[in-house]
């Protein structure tokens, strides 16, 4: 993504070496590169850089629904009664689409809803006894009593800061295994309050992120002189959160299809905007539908099932891993035991009340 896209390392806040997987008694270390963003001084790039190339930018301006004109999105009315209008619309708004909705092109449902939270934190101690070193590595944790449905995480920012997160789905389906009514900042409090490793930590001022994604297969993206790109699609990797790399593909392959529709003779008919679908499910997410399901099977299994889960993938060499998570059925189905069957069972049944 650094590379692709030409994002200057002055917005990187730290360069991670690991990547470790945990469950409540088990993990799994990988060595696996990554970038952990300053997230404020990312977007401001991203600012600088739009208008470098002739972008144009109109802060605090709400959009409120599209103008359409004989079938045809021709603009969009904000702030009140404000208007504007352009050969082509994109919806950008992340899951607030609303005029991807109001155009009927999403149906983000509220069953599959998942909220995040994050802060960054000083005085975290990275390295105690029983846990996996997490020194210059990104940590995502199963465990249900702190993340029902989703997952917790803690990104090393170098000396003893980390990014500190909570995200799950909102549905009851996944909280079968969780016994207590917490909120989203309940369950990080818990995660912080319970967790020896956040004993001396403590909340780096102005540095929260919240937010929210939909965990779901996208419908149709685009219609005459329309697309919805990042979130508003959704475009997030439902297994592991990431975003966005996924989203910028995803804006990157709506501009080669605008490129295409306005060169030489304007055509921005349905036809010719649905280019944009096809890139996107071959070029943005093509495993799209695997990883939901990869996703739910996931968010179903039991805190006993993941220390498991970890037990089985230590064995396993890194090109099945990696085809595990480029969701290979063959070595998906390899990792079951026959205990299995009730979570299949559930996950048979959360695919059937689709
Ligand atoms: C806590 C948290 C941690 C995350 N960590 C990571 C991570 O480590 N790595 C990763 O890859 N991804 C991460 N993500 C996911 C990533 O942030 C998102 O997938 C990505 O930001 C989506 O980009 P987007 O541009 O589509 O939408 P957004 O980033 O949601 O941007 C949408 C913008 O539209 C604006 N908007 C909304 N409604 C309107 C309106 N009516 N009019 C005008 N503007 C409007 C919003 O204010 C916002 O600025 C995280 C998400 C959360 C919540």
């Amino acid at each position: 993504m650094m590379a692709s896209f030409g994002i200057p390392d002055d917005v990187v806040m730290h360069e991670t070496s690991l990547v470790v997987l945990e469950s409540p008694n088990n993990y799994l270390t990988q060595d696996q590169p990554g970038f952990i963003l300053d997230f404020a001084a990312f977007k401001e790039f991203l600012v600088e850089d739009g208008r470098k190339k002739g972008a144009e930018y109109r802060f605090n301006a709400r959009v409120r629904d599209p103008i359409v004109k004989g079938g045809d999105v021709v603009g969009v009315r904000y702030n009140g009664d404000e208007e504007i209008y352009a050969e082509i619309i994109i919806d950008a708004t992340g899951p607030a689409a609303p005029l991807a909705k109001s155009l009927s092109i999403v149906d983000l449902e509220r069953k599959n809803h998942a909220v995040g939270i994050e802060y960054q934190f000083e005085g975290i101690n990275t390295n105690p006894p029983g846990y996996a070193d997490l020194t210059d590595a990104m940590m995502l944790r199963l465990d249900h009593e702190y993340a029902p449905g989703g997952y917790s995480w803690l990104f090393h920012t170098g000396e003893d800061e980390a990014k500190v997160g909570v995200c799950f789905i909102q549905n009851e389906r996944y909280r079968e295994n969780d016994t207590h009514d917490r909120t989203i900042d309940g369950f990080l409090e818990h995660w912080l309050e319970t967790d020896p490793r956040f004993e001396n930590a403590s909340r780096i001022p102005d540095t929260q992120v919240r937010g929210s994604a939909h965990v779901q297969s996208p419908g149709s993206m685009s219609t005459t002189s329309f697309m919805a790109i990042g979130d508003t699609v959704p475009s997030i990797d439902p297994v592991w959160g990431e975003g966005v790399y996924k989203c910028m593909k995803s804006a990157r392959m709506a501009a080669l299809t605008a490129d295409r529709c306005l060169t030489g003779s304007v055509d921005t008919s349905t036809r010719e905007m649905a280019v944009y679908d096809d890139l996107w499910h071959k070029q943005v997410a093509p495993q799209q539908d695997r990883r939901l399901m990869m996703t739910k099977m996931l968010y179903l299994a039991s805190n006993e099932r993941y220390d498991q889960l970890m037990k089985d993938l230590n064995k396993i060499d890194r090109d099945t891993l990696s085809a595990i998570n480029n969701g290979n059925k063959r070595e998906i189905a390899k990792l079951l035991h026959p205990s299995d069957l009730s979570l299949l069972w559930r996950f048979w049944r959360e695919t059937q009340a689709q």
